[in-house]
Protein backbone atom coordinates (compact mmCIF):
# COMPACT_ATOMS: atom_id res chain seq x y z
CA UNK A 1 0.00 0.00 0.00
CA UNK A 2 1.47 3.58 -1.16
CA UNK A 3 1.67 6.37 1.39
CA UNK A 4 -1.09 8.13 -0.45
CA UNK A 5 -3.33 6.00 0.01
CA UNK A 6 -2.64 5.64 3.71
CA UNK A 7 -3.33 9.24 3.76
CA UNK A 8 -6.61 8.95 2.07
CA UNK A 9 -7.78 6.42 4.45
CA UNK A 10 -6.79 8.61 7.21
CA UNK A 11 -8.37 11.77 4.94
CA UNK A 12 -11.08 10.50 3.02
CA UNK A 13 -11.70 13.78 1.70
CA UNK A 14 -8.17 13.76 -0.09
CA UNK A 15 -9.06 11.03 -2.46
CA UNK A 16 -11.13 13.47 -4.11
CA UNK A 17 -8.69 14.84 -7.22
CA UNK A 18 -11.30 18.49 -7.10
CA UNK A 19 -10.28 18.30 -3.22
CA UNK A 20 -6.72 17.58 -3.76
CA UNK A 21 -5.82 20.58 -6.09
CA UNK A 22 -6.67 23.25 -3.39
CA UNK A 23 -4.36 22.10 -0.92
CA UNK A 24 -2.03 24.49 -1.79
CA UNK A 25 -4.84 27.23 -1.17
CA UNK A 26 -5.01 25.81 2.20
CA UNK A 27 -1.49 25.91 3.12
CA UNK A 28 -1.85 29.57 2.07
CA UNK A 29 -4.83 29.97 4.44
CA UNK A 30 -2.84 28.66 7.35
CA UNK A 31 0.05 30.93 6.56
CA UNK A 32 -2.10 34.36 6.18
CA UNK A 33 -3.67 33.84 9.87
CA UNK A 34 -0.33 32.90 11.09
CA UNK A 35 1.43 36.13 9.47
CA UNK A 36 -0.93 38.05 10.70
CA UNK A 37 -1.82 36.81 14.36
CA UNK A 38 2.30 36.27 14.74
CA UNK A 39 3.22 39.92 13.19
CA UNK A 40 0.94 41.59 16.46
CA UNK A 41 2.98 39.28 18.75
CA UNK A 42 6.31 40.10 17.27
CA UNK A 43 5.87 43.71 17.17
CA UNK A 44 2.68 44.49 19.67
CA UNK A 45 5.10 44.43 22.76
CA UNK A 46 2.04 45.99 24.85
CA UNK A 47 0.14 41.99 23.93
CA UNK A 48 3.16 39.94 25.80
CA UNK A 49 2.66 42.97 28.57
CA UNK A 50 -1.21 42.23 28.71
CA UNK A 51 -0.81 38.91 28.43
CA UNK A 52 1.04 38.67 31.42
CA UNK A 53 -1.51 40.63 33.18
CA UNK A 54 -4.66 39.32 31.67
CA UNK A 55 -4.13 35.58 30.20
CA UNK A 56 -7.79 35.05 29.67
CA UNK A 57 -7.84 38.09 26.75
CA UNK A 58 -5.05 36.78 24.93
CA UNK A 59 -6.29 32.84 25.64
CA UNK A 60 -9.88 33.66 24.41
CA UNK A 61 -8.23 35.10 21.18
CA UNK A 62 -5.59 31.90 20.54
CA UNK A 63 -9.11 29.89 20.81
CA UNK A 64 -10.86 31.59 17.99
CA UNK A 65 -8.02 31.57 16.14
CA UNK A 66 -7.53 28.03 16.33
CA UNK A 67 -11.39 27.11 16.38
CA UNK A 68 -11.78 29.28 12.87
CA UNK A 69 -9.04 26.88 10.90
CA UNK A 70 -10.45 23.78 12.51
CA UNK A 71 -13.87 25.19 10.91
CA UNK A 72 -12.07 25.92 7.54
CA UNK A 73 -11.14 22.38 7.75
CA UNK A 74 -13.78 20.61 8.77
CA UNK A 75 -16.32 22.45 6.26
CA UNK A 76 -13.74 21.73 3.45
CA UNK A 77 -13.52 18.01 4.26
CA UNK A 78 -17.37 17.60 4.74
CA UNK A 79 -19.79 16.21 2.39
CA UNK A 80 -22.39 18.87 0.92
CA UNK A 81 -24.74 16.41 0.22
CA UNK A 82 -24.61 14.22 -2.89
CA UNK A 83 -27.56 12.78 -4.81
CA UNK A 84 -25.48 9.00 -4.95
CA UNK A 85 -24.86 9.31 -1.81
CA UNK A 86 -28.74 9.58 -1.35
CA UNK A 87 -29.58 7.37 -3.58
CA UNK A 88 -27.16 5.04 -1.82
CA UNK A 89 -28.55 5.88 1.50
CA UNK A 90 -31.99 5.06 -0.06
CA UNK A 91 -30.95 1.73 -1.66
CA UNK A 92 -29.44 0.76 1.98
CA UNK A 93 -33.08 1.43 4.05
CA UNK A 94 -34.73 -0.24 1.11
CA UNK A 95 -32.87 -3.52 1.51
CA UNK A 96 -33.25 -3.15 5.01
CA UNK A 97 -36.33 -2.64 5.06
CA UNK A 98 -37.25 -5.60 2.43
CA UNK A 99 -35.14 -8.03 4.88
CA UNK A 100 -37.13 -7.05 7.78
CA UNK A 101 -40.47 -7.21 5.86
CA UNK A 102 -39.27 -10.70 4.53
CA UNK A 103 -38.62 -12.08 8.43
CA UNK A 104 -41.94 -10.51 9.49
CA UNK A 105 -44.01 -10.74 6.29
CA UNK A 106 -45.58 -7.63 6.04
CA UNK A 107 -46.21 -5.72 3.09
CA UNK A 108 -43.21 -4.69 1.24
CA UNK A 109 -44.27 -0.94 1.04
CA UNK A 110 -44.06 1.69 3.83
CA UNK A 111 -42.66 4.66 5.48
CA UNK A 112 -39.58 4.90 7.13
CA UNK A 113 -38.60 8.64 8.39
CA UNK A 114 -38.45 11.25 5.87
CA UNK A 115 -38.12 8.68 3.16
CA UNK A 116 -41.03 6.71 1.51
CA UNK A 117 -39.67 3.30 0.79
CA UNK A 118 -41.24 1.66 -2.20
CA UNK A 119 -39.62 -1.34 -3.18
CA UNK A 120 -39.29 -2.18 -6.99
CA UNK A 121 -42.00 -3.46 -9.11
CA UNK A 122 -44.94 -1.92 -6.91
CA UNK A 123 -48.17 -0.90 -8.82
CA UNK A 124 -47.21 2.83 -8.60
CA UNK A 125 -43.84 2.24 -10.38
CA UNK A 126 -45.42 -0.03 -13.43
CA UNK A 127 -47.45 2.89 -13.99
CA UNK A 128 -44.05 4.79 -15.17
CA UNK A 129 -42.89 4.29 -19.05
CA UNK A 130 -38.68 3.36 -19.21
CA UNK A 131 -37.37 0.34 -18.51
CA UNK A 132 -34.61 1.17 -15.32
CA UNK A 133 -37.70 3.06 -13.23
CA UNK A 134 -36.06 1.82 -9.42
CA UNK A 135 -37.88 3.52 -6.47
CA UNK A 136 -35.14 6.50 -6.19
CA UNK A 137 -36.98 7.97 -9.56
CA UNK A 138 -40.18 7.20 -8.13
CA UNK A 139 -39.10 9.25 -5.30
CA UNK A 140 -37.58 11.86 -7.27
CA UNK A 141 -40.88 12.32 -9.45
CA UNK A 142 -43.11 12.66 -6.60
CA UNK A 143 -41.50 15.67 -5.56
CA UNK A 144 -42.61 17.39 -8.98
CA UNK A 145 -46.13 18.30 -10.11
CA UNK A 146 -47.67 15.34 -12.16
CA UNK A 147 -46.54 14.73 -15.78
CA UNK A 148 -43.39 15.85 -15.30
CA UNK A 149 -41.05 13.82 -17.77
CA UNK A 150 -38.27 11.67 -16.00
CA UNK A 151 -35.95 12.55 -19.58
CA UNK A 152 -35.87 16.07 -17.76
CA UNK A 153 -34.70 15.54 -14.92
CA UNK A 154 -31.78 12.89 -15.66
CA UNK A 155 -28.70 14.62 -14.95
CA UNK A 156 -26.94 14.75 -18.29
CA UNK A 157 -23.21 14.75 -16.72
CA UNK A 158 -23.40 11.83 -14.30
CA UNK A 159 -23.32 8.61 -15.46
CA UNK A 160 -26.85 7.93 -16.28
CA UNK A 161 -27.50 4.44 -15.69
CA UNK A 162 -25.87 4.55 -12.47
CA UNK A 163 -25.47 0.84 -9.85
CA UNK A 164 -28.20 -0.87 -9.76
CA UNK A 165 -29.76 0.18 -12.87
CA UNK A 166 -31.00 3.59 -10.95
CA UNK A 167 -31.40 6.50 -12.96
CA UNK A 168 -29.47 10.13 -11.24
CA UNK A 169 -33.03 12.09 -11.33
CA UNK A 170 -32.14 15.09 -9.79
CA UNK A 171 -34.78 15.78 -7.07
CA UNK A 172 -35.97 19.89 -6.88
CA UNK A 173 -33.18 22.32 -5.51
CA UNK A 174 -30.30 19.88 -6.81
CA UNK A 175 -28.01 20.78 -9.48
CA UNK A 176 -24.80 19.33 -10.94
CA UNK A 177 -21.31 20.53 -9.72
CA UNK A 178 -19.10 20.70 -12.69
CA UNK A 179 -16.03 21.23 -10.74
CA UNK A 180 -17.03 18.15 -8.03
CA UNK A 181 -18.11 16.17 -11.28
CA UNK A 182 -21.41 15.07 -8.68
CA UNK A 183 -24.48 16.19 -8.36
CA UNK A 184 -25.08 18.44 -5.15
CA UNK A 185 -28.37 17.89 -3.09
CA UNK A 186 -30.31 21.69 -2.29
CA UNK A 187 -27.11 23.45 -4.55
CA UNK A 188 -25.46 26.60 -2.65
CA UNK A 189 -22.03 27.20 -4.90
CA UNK A 190 -18.96 25.51 -5.22
CA UNK A 191 -16.61 27.09 -2.93
CA UNK A 192 -13.25 27.16 -4.35
CA UNK A 193 -11.76 28.75 -0.85
CA UNK A 194 -12.89 26.17 0.30
CA UNK A 195 -12.50 23.60 -2.43
CA UNK A 196 -16.04 21.77 -2.09
CA UNK A 197 -19.22 22.71 -2.98
CA UNK A 198 -21.77 24.00 -0.49
CA UNK A 199 -25.35 22.23 -0.28
CA UNK A 200 -27.57 20.82 2.20
CA UNK A 201 -24.85 18.50 4.24
CA UNK A 202 -22.45 21.98 4.64
CA UNK A 203 -24.66 24.97 4.49
CA UNK A 204 -25.14 25.32 8.43
CA UNK A 205 -20.94 24.56 8.92
CA UNK A 206 -19.97 27.01 6.04
CA UNK A 207 -21.84 30.09 7.79
CA UNK A 208 -20.09 29.43 11.05
CA UNK A 209 -17.04 29.16 9.05
CA UNK A 210 -17.98 32.81 8.07
CA UNK A 211 -18.93 34.11 11.19
CA UNK A 212 -15.96 32.36 13.36
CA UNK A 213 -13.93 34.01 10.06
CA UNK A 214 -15.11 37.60 10.19
CA UNK A 215 -15.02 37.81 14.06
CA UNK A 216 -11.26 36.13 14.22
CA UNK A 217 -10.78 39.49 11.69
CA UNK A 218 -12.59 42.04 12.88
CA UNK A 219 -10.08 41.16 16.48
CA UNK A 220 -7.16 41.36 14.96
CA UNK A 221 -8.24 44.66 13.26
CA UNK A 222 -9.09 46.23 16.76
CA UNK A 223 -5.92 44.41 17.92
CA UNK A 224 -3.73 46.29 15.05
CA UNK A 225 -5.04 49.78 15.67
CA UNK A 226 -4.24 49.75 19.81
CA UNK A 227 -0.82 49.15 18.39
CA UNK A 228 -0.49 51.46 16.01
CA UNK A 229 -2.06 54.00 18.08
CA UNK A 230 0.02 53.22 21.66
CA UNK A 231 3.43 52.91 19.57
CA UNK A 232 3.37 55.93 17.44
CA UNK A 233 7.23 56.82 17.66
CA UNK A 234 8.26 53.66 16.50
CA UNK A 235 10.60 52.35 13.52
CA UNK A 236 8.87 53.65 10.70
CA UNK A 237 9.23 50.00 8.82
CA UNK A 238 6.93 48.36 11.28
CA UNK A 239 4.29 50.77 11.19
CA UNK A 240 4.31 50.75 7.71
CA UNK A 241 3.77 46.62 7.48
CA UNK A 242 1.28 47.18 10.28
CA UNK A 243 -0.49 49.72 7.87
CA UNK A 244 -0.46 47.70 4.80
CA UNK A 245 -1.41 44.52 7.16
CA UNK A 246 -4.63 46.43 8.67
CA UNK A 247 -5.26 47.86 4.90
CA UNK A 248 -5.73 44.26 3.75
CA UNK A 249 -7.54 43.06 6.54
CA UNK A 250 -10.17 45.32 6.38
CA UNK A 251 -10.86 44.61 2.70
CA UNK A 252 -11.12 41.04 3.93
CA UNK A 253 -13.17 42.02 7.03
CA UNK A 254 -15.68 44.28 4.50
CA UNK A 255 -16.09 40.91 2.01
CA UNK A 256 -16.89 38.49 4.96
CA UNK A 257 -19.19 40.66 6.68
CA UNK A 258 -21.37 41.42 3.42
CA UNK A 259 -21.21 37.52 2.44
CA UNK A 260 -22.10 36.58 6.17
CA UNK A 261 -25.10 39.23 5.95
CA UNK A 262 -25.94 37.69 2.56
CA UNK A 263 -25.89 33.63 3.79
CA UNK A 264 -27.96 34.79 6.81
CA UNK A 265 -30.93 36.32 4.38
CA UNK A 266 -30.78 33.10 2.48
CA UNK A 267 -30.72 31.02 5.51
CA UNK A 268 -34.12 33.20 7.25
CA UNK A 269 -35.64 33.27 3.77
CA UNK A 270 -34.49 29.16 2.77
CA UNK A 271 -33.24 29.94 -0.64
CA UNK A 272 -29.76 29.17 -1.73
CA UNK A 273 -27.43 31.29 -3.76
CA UNK A 274 -27.99 29.45 -6.64
CA UNK A 275 -31.53 29.91 -7.08
CA UNK A 276 -30.87 33.51 -6.11
CA UNK A 277 -28.95 34.17 -8.49
CA UNK A 278 -30.43 31.96 -11.90
CA UNK A 279 -34.26 32.49 -10.52
CA UNK A 280 -35.48 32.89 -13.86
CA UNK A 281 -33.73 29.88 -15.68
CA UNK A 282 -34.47 27.66 -12.89
CA UNK A 283 -37.46 25.69 -14.54
CA UNK A 284 -39.34 25.85 -11.13
CA UNK A 285 -38.97 29.25 -9.94
CA UNK A 286 -39.89 30.69 -13.08
CA UNK A 287 -43.29 32.78 -12.99
CA UNK A 288 -42.45 32.99 -9.22
CA UNK A 289 -42.85 36.56 -8.02
CA UNK A 290 -39.85 37.54 -6.59
CA UNK A 291 -40.38 38.65 -3.06
CA UNK A 292 -42.25 34.90 -3.05
CA UNK A 293 -40.03 32.43 -1.70
CA UNK A 294 -41.45 29.16 -2.35
CA UNK A 295 -39.34 26.75 0.17
CA UNK A 296 -39.68 29.34 3.10
CA UNK A 297 -41.67 27.64 5.84
CA UNK A 298 -41.17 30.77 8.35
CA UNK A 299 -38.04 32.64 9.35
CA UNK A 300 -37.93 29.84 13.34
CA UNK A 301 -38.86 26.79 10.71
CA UNK A 302 -35.94 27.96 8.56
CA UNK A 303 -33.75 28.33 11.00
CA UNK A 304 -34.63 25.00 13.23
CA UNK A 305 -34.66 23.26 9.55
CA UNK A 306 -31.05 24.51 8.82
CA UNK A 307 -29.56 24.16 11.66
CA UNK A 308 -30.91 20.41 12.53
CA UNK A 309 -30.34 19.19 8.91
CA UNK A 310 -27.88 17.07 9.77
CA UNK A 311 -30.19 14.36 11.29
CA UNK A 312 -32.38 14.35 7.90
CA UNK A 313 -29.13 14.60 5.43
CA UNK A 314 -31.02 13.34 2.34
CA UNK A 315 -34.39 14.10 3.17
CA UNK A 316 -36.02 15.75 0.02
CA UNK A 317 -37.90 18.90 -0.37
CA UNK A 318 -41.14 18.51 -2.81
CA UNK A 319 -42.51 21.71 -5.17
CA UNK A 320 -44.66 23.79 -3.63
CA UNK A 321 -48.25 23.23 -4.99
CA UNK A 322 -50.22 25.94 -6.23
CA UNK A 323 -52.16 26.24 -3.89
CA UNK A 324 -49.88 26.28 -1.21
CA UNK A 325 -47.70 29.60 -3.29
CA UNK A 326 -50.92 31.21 -3.75
CA UNK A 327 -50.75 31.45 0.08
CA UNK A 328 -47.41 32.65 0.55
CA UNK A 329 -48.17 35.33 -2.42
CA UNK A 330 -50.98 36.76 -0.55
CA UNK A 331 -50.23 40.36 1.13
CA UNK A 332 -49.71 40.45 4.54
CA UNK A 333 -52.02 42.28 6.96
CA UNK A 334 -52.59 43.38 10.44
CA UNK A 335 -53.55 40.51 11.37
CA UNK A 336 -50.76 38.74 9.61
CA UNK A 337 -48.33 40.28 11.68
CA UNK A 338 -50.33 40.13 14.85
CA UNK A 339 -50.29 35.89 14.12
CA UNK A 340 -46.91 35.70 12.98
CA UNK A 341 -47.81 34.44 9.96
CA UNK A 342 -43.92 35.73 8.87
CA UNK A 343 -42.23 33.49 12.14
ZN1 LIG B 1 -25.08 15.27 -12.19
ZN1 LIG C 1 -18.62 21.49 -6.45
Amino acid sequence: MSIFNFCYRIVPCLADPARRSSLGLKAALVVLHIVYAGTLFLLYSDLIEKTKEEPWYTAIYLLLFVAALIQYFVTSCSSPGYVLDAMRDLNEKNSLYRRSSMLSKQPASSKSGSFVITVEGSQSERNIPGSNVTSWTKLVLDMYPPGTSIRTLTCSYCNVEQENCQRSCEPPRAKHCHDCDKCVLQFDHHCVWLGTCIGRGNHCRFWWYIFEETALCLWTGILYITCLKANISRVWWKDAIMILLLVTLSIALIFLLLLLIFHSYLILTCQTTYELVRRRRIPYLRGIPERVYPFSKGVCRNLYDFCFARSSLYSLERLPTAMELEEKSRPYTCLDFLTGRCC
